[in-house]
């Protein structure tokens, strides 16, 4: 009896401990997931303005790709396009269900679909995004029209009519285009397959239990209308629609970019000094495994955690790179050769150490004079590197005799 207890509180303790650590992991490994469906492609054209040689699928392709670069450089955010123009999710361009799945696989906080609309209606212009209809949670349709919403505002900023958030039914009553609870599904494909929630073996993805995945399908403008066209037919142009669907996606995500900077870096070192740089990071999870390199390792070498070496005379820079390369941060670190002899706290070298001596650190401070490098030196009376009020102060302390010595 004893031992089976044992045998228990072990496997008890075993089962909170894995608990603990899939937890830990978990946080450590969590990101936002956004998979961007460039709509059409391959044989699949979509819409075309031939006046202008515009091709809808190429035109999506370029939004997506720009898209992409411009969040992936947000903190912790991977972004993943569900086809590159070439390949498509199993080798077919039609097949809306297996982009969906790319979206699903992933467990995407978003997809995003990116069209350009077009009708037959040459006066008809501006913006739409579609959304879900169901609303079973609040990422769904609620948050789906809130994101819309901030779409349609920025598109708007650029001038375009903003026709606003819309969800739109399957019209066909066949069960392949109906929800579980038999209601109509949503009518776009890219919606309804990562949102699904039927029990026709559609991959699974559920909005009941919040595995379906929240969707915009974004109608930037119309191809064919005179007004609309000003805002497709450049690159830079695309880059704005790119943007424009950034900054909301961005906001509605509360997306960060991640911030490094180096810490204890002095401005200048002499031959054979040595410091350990560290670094100041937000969020703090970036600094993790990062990167240091030194311009010129002739003159300052730079080991892997950060401490530097003086080897010779001249200048180098200093970088740390996080794993994400984006963020960064860089300082640049002088080397001085000095032979001449000098004191510390004797910047003008008059053999006293007085006010005066103050007075310059406080001149070169607020750049009214310049130091030769032996002044630099001495008037670095706390040897931290760097040449501020606070040598200035130890200065007048040492003349006011309230220190001995530097
Ligand atoms: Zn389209």
């Amino acid at each position: 009896m004893e031992r089976v207890r044992k045998m228990v509180v072990a496997i008890v303790l075993f089962v909170i401990i894995i608990c603990l650590f899939s937890r830990v992991k978990a946080a450590g490994t969590s990101g936002t997931v956004i998979v961007i469906n460039p709509g059409h492609g391959g044989s699949w054209t979509g819409c075309a303005n031939n006046e202008y040689g515009l091709v809808e699928k190429n035109l999506t392709l370029k939004i997506g790709k720009y898209l992409k670069e411009i969040l992936e450089d947000y903190y912790n955010v991977k972004v993943i396009l569900t086809h590159d123009g070439v390949t498509f999710p199993k080798n077919d361009a039609g097949d809306l269900a297996a982009r969906a799945m790319v979206a699903r696989n992933n467990k995407a906080d978003l997809y995003v679909s990116l069209h350009i609309n077009d009708t037959t209606d040459k006066s008809v212009n501006g913006a739409n995004v579609f959304v879900t209809s169901r609303t079973e949670l609040p990422k769904y349709k609620q948050g789906m029209t809130t994101l819309g919403n901030k779409i349609l505002k920025k598109l708007n900023e650029l001038g375009i009519k903003n026709n606003g958030v819309v969800y739109k039914l399957c019209q066909d009553h066949e069960p392949t285009y109906q929800y579980y609870d038999g209601s109509q599904a949503d009518y776009y494909a890219d919606i309804r397959h990562a949102m699904r929630g039927d029990t026709r073996g559609d991959y699974g993805a559920d909005f009941r239990d919040g595995s379906g995945i929240p969707t915009v399908l974004i109608e930037h403008c119309y191809m064919n209308n005179s007004h609309d066209v000003q805002f497709l037919d450049s690159d830079a142009d695309l880059k704005r629609l790119a943007q424009a669907d950034a900054t909301a996606i961005i906001d509605y995500l509360q997306l960060k970019k991640g911030v490094i900077s180096i810490q204890g870096n002095p401005d200048f070192m002499k031959i054979g000094d040595t410091k350990q740089l560290s670094t100041k990071a937000d969020p703090t999870g970036i600094a993790t495994n990062v990167k240091w390199e030194s311009s010129n390792s002739n003159i300052i070498e730079v080991s892997s955690n950060g401490k530097i070496t003086a080897k010779a005379a001249g200048t180098a820079k200093i970088k740390v790179l996080c794993q994400d390369k984006s963020v960064f941060s860089e300082v640049q670190i002088k080397v001085i050769n000095s032979q001449e002899k000098y004191t510390i706290g004797d910047v003008n070298n008059d053999g006293k150490v007085n006010t005066l001596d103050a007075v310059k650190v406080l001149q070169y401070v607020s750049k009214k004079i310049s130091l030769t490098d032996t002044q630099i030196l001495a008037a670095d009376t706390n040897k931290d590197g760097k040449i501020n009020t606070l040598d200035a102060v130890r200065i007048l302390q040492f003349v006011a005799k309230k220190i001995t010595a530097f």
